[in-house]
């Protein structure tokens, strides 16, 4: 029997100190203010019980990370009906790069760079009375809490001067690919990358990615297709042009984001989430990257 809070304990101590922690994010202003000295992991087994280590219970921006939740709420929504606006390949690519958006007609590579959860966005829009609000409380209700908020201050700090994703999503609408105005879906978008959660809500959060579609409350949110999809996703596409070094060192589905955050889950296992907000040259977080290929060499735990 492995001692997995044993296992967590070693490798923060064995990279707490090291010197190189990475770049904080700093195009959006508000990230900027993060140190890059927190550190902290959660793991979320599916039998067994839950270990921590460092600032796991301290929240972040989860930013890109809310790409996954929103496709999850889409696909219930629209299931099939989806891929005809979005396709499923790893783009090569930096999140918000627009090249490829031209190339191939206004239909983004993946749900998970930014041009795709744009059209995620969209679809969201479209469907929720509410949206904002309505998505806020689907992410409260799969993780069974409801303290979880939007960081309004990063929403606005985004909105500011997020230049790339205004041209993003105008780009989108003229091949047609968006049925709202593009200042309404970037509101949208703004505040769903602007969720704050701390490590364990966000295993909480990604639970039923691992759990066959049911969340933490034992109430089934996607089909078993759906979830072999949306982990088929994560996996190729969840960590920017960088998706083939995270297969390849850690060999989890999973997704980061700007802000320091990683989420990474065995199927039927557990869910383990890092933040450490010093970021490497692909804007992944450096700590937490290294973090999650010691715990998948020590335990033996990947999906190959
Ligand atoms: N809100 C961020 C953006 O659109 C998300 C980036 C990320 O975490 O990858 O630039």
């Amino acid at each position: 029997m492995i001692d997995f809070q044993n296992v967590i304990e070693d490798i923060y101590s064995d990279l707490k100190h090291t010197t190189n922690k990475g770049v904080v994010a700093s195009y959006i202003p508000e990230l900027a203010k993060q140190s890059n000295a927190s550190f902290g992991i959660y793991l979320k087994p599916i039998d067994g019980n839950n270990c921590h280590v460092g600032d796991w219970d301290t929240p972040f921006s989860i930013q890109s990370i809310s790409k996954v939740l929103a496709l999850s709420k889409a696909i219930a929504f629209e299931d099939n009906k989806i891929w005809q606006r979005l396709d499923v390949e790893p783009s090569g690519n930096p999140f918000n790069h627009l090249t490829l958006l031209e190339l191939e007609n206004g239909i983004p590579r993946n749900p998970l760079i930014n041009a795709g959860a744009l059209v995620v966005a969209d679809i969201l829009v479209t469907h929720l009375k509410n949206p904002k609000q309505d998505f806020l409380e689907y992410v409260r209700n799969i993780t069974n809490d409801q303290t979880i908020n939007y960081n309004l201050e990063v929403a606005t700090s985004e909105q500011q001067t997020g230049f790339k994703n205004y041209a993003a999503a105008n780009l989108l609408k003229s091949y047609n690919n968006l049925n709202n105005a593009v200042d309404i879906v970037l509101d949208f978008y703004f505040h769903q990358c602007a969720l704050e959660m701390n490590c364990e809500q966000l295993a909480n959060a990604f639970y039923l990615f691992s759990n066959k579609g049911k969340c933490v409350n034992n109430k089934q949110h996607l089909t078993l297709s759906q979830v072999k999809r949306i982990n088929a996703i994560m996996l190729t596409c969840g960590f920017y042009d960088e998706a083939g070094e995270f297969a390849f060192e850690v060999g989890l589905p999973g997704k980061s984001g700007v802000g320091g955050g990683i989420v990474a889950l065995l199927p039927n296992n557990f869910v383990i989430v890092t933040w450490a907000p010093g970021l490497n040259p692909k804007g992944n977080s450096l700590i937490g990257m290294q973090a999650l290929e010691q715990f998948t060499t020590k335990t033996n735990r990947s999906i190959f």
